[in-house]
């Protein structure tokens, strides 16, 4: 045989080998131990509801909740939820974390009555510079949040965590932390800290930078969650915990469930940074 075909076949099996690989080791990954944490926004009522991506309707919330509790979940705490990922607690396969972003004052008078329905807990991540001392009476169509006398009283009914205190910004077209250094970065927590001492983060617009994850580090938070439509897992980095968005589609909601769509994919490490990242430019999914 000529040297040239040997090659051809070298380079042929050798990448066939690669994508075998790939996918074994995509499918372990999926297979691993994972809990999906869920991120909310705002939950609106019914009359007063226009298709947001980041909003749903308060009918669909508590068809959620109840799906949940007839298919037998049960919802961690963040510190539960911290015990798990350090392999410390097991809370069997159907355990799952409700998170809620920005501190809408919804959460206070549509999410937390039904939360103690359906015997529930889900966590708050606040904005400091929003948040008032009392929450302010209920206008279906207004905008507001929770109020610190609230965050106090209600501590047996959902953890709180920060959002940061007031990056929660854009400046022009860039988002706030990006335009900021370290010390500004570790003012804004300490700015926070002066309210409360929180230990759980979530990035403000899935910001991610060095500098916020060296901050997150030095103030001593436990975790930090961002977006990324994937289950977490005990091997997920812990500043970059992903969340799966909840949009206002029950059959998206079962699918996080009862498919393997938002399993992990890529574990942790390297590895997953380098797919990720490939996805997001490419806007495909190879695993
Ligand atoms: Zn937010």
């Amino acid at each position: 045989m000529k040297k040239k075909y040997v090659v051809l076949i070298v380079v042929i099996v050798l990448i066939i080998s690669l994508i075998v690989s790939f996918k074994v080791w995509v499918n372990y990954n999926k297979n691993v131990e994972q809990i999906p944490v869920l991120m909310y926004h705002d939950v609106i009522i019914d009359e007063y509801y226009k298709s947001k991506p980041d909003t749903i309707e308060l009918s669909m919330f508590e068809k959620q909740l109840k799906y949940l509790k007839d298919n037998g979940y049960k919802t961690l705490s963040l510190d539960e939820f911290y015990c798990w990922k350090k392999g410390k607690c097991d809370f069997g396969k159907k355990a799952v974390v409700l998170t809620f972003d920005d501190g809408f004052y919804s959460f206070e008078y549509q999410v937390k009555p039904l939360l103690e329905k359906y015997g529930m807990t889900a966590a708050v991540f606040l904005i400091g510079e929003y948040t008032g001392e009392i929450t302010p009476e209920f206008a279906p169509n207004r905008y507001g949040t929770v109020g610190a006398e609230d965050i106090n009283n209600s501590l047996k009914h959902a953890d709180y965590g920060s959002h940061t205190y007031a990056l929660h910004k854009m400046v022009g077209n860039k988002k706030r932390v990006e335009t900021l250094t370290y010390q500004q970065i570790d003012a804004d927590f300490k700015e926070m800290e002066k309210i409360y001492k929180f230990e759980y983060m979530t990035y403000p617009f899935n910001t991610d930078t060095e500098d916020f994850i060296k901050a997150l580090k030095n103030n001593n938070y436990k975790l930090a969650f961002r977006g990324e439509s994937e289950k977490a897992t005990k091997t997920s980095n812990d500043y970059l915990i992903p969340r799966i968005g909840v949009s206002n589609n029950f059959e998206s909601f079962k699918a996080i469930f009862e498919t393997q769509k938002h399993n992990n994919r890529y574990g942790s490490g390297f590895l997953r940074k380098v797919f990720i990242t490939l996805e997001r430019k490419l806007k495909i999914k190879l695993g």
